[in-house]
């Protein structure tokens, strides 16, 4: 796959974003200050200055906007979504090196907040896997019990439990019981 560093990044930032939500990992992961904090840091989302309270209230209800891309029945119900997630965020388009990257575009605008930078960013990453074509990659994980969401980066698009460590060894256990069992 030809993504850059920069959308591979910001996918997997609105991965760990959506399953902080109780309704993608089982329990808020973003219950206060100091969980934003961490996932800031985590994330290395630039330009944030001192979070509020605001804050909080608007990246958790951005990352129900993303769920909600993520969970859409099918692509044409993702661009509507989507589309309505881009037409609230300020943008402005910059040419940047860092890190030893090559240049690429940075989306969010002078100024923004962690909820703005995060929309631009993994909005404008989302959007560029619509029109690659990829959008089957955005998942939820197959476990029954597991919510979970995460992008598929394998080359035949074959994966199908958040973590292979996790659920899919736990269900590959229980289907090997299962064998037994019969
Ligand atoms: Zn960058
Ligand atoms: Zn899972």
């Amino acid at each position: 796959m030809p993504f850059g560093h920069d959308m591979v990044h910001s996918l997997s930032t609105v991965v760990d974003l959506i399953n902080t939500s109780p309704t993608a990992g089982g329990e808020e992961c973003l219950s206060d200050l100091v969980q934003l904090g961490e996932l800031v840091e985590r994330w290395q989302v630039s330009g944030v200055d001192e979070l509020g309270s605001g804050d909080l209230a608007q990246v958790r209800a951005l990352r129900d906007a993303f769920h909600r891309v993520f969970t859409a029945p099918d692509q044409a119900a993702a661009v509507i979504r989507l589309n309505t997630l881009l037409g609230e965020t300020r943008m402005t388009p910059r040419l940047t090196e860092h890190d030893g990257h090559p240049v690429h575009v940075h989306y969010f605008a002078p100024g923004a907040s962690v909820a703005e930078h995060l929309a631009a960013d993994c909005g404008i990453a989302l959007a560029h896997l619509l029109v690659e074509g990829e959008w089957e990659r955005l998942r939820t994980c197959a476990a029954p019990d597991c919510e979970r969401v995460f992008f598929d980066e394998s080359r035949n698009r074959s994966r199908v439990y958040c973590d292979s460590r996790t659920c899919g060894n736990r269900m590959h256990v229980a289907a090997y019981r299962a064998r037994r069992r019969a």
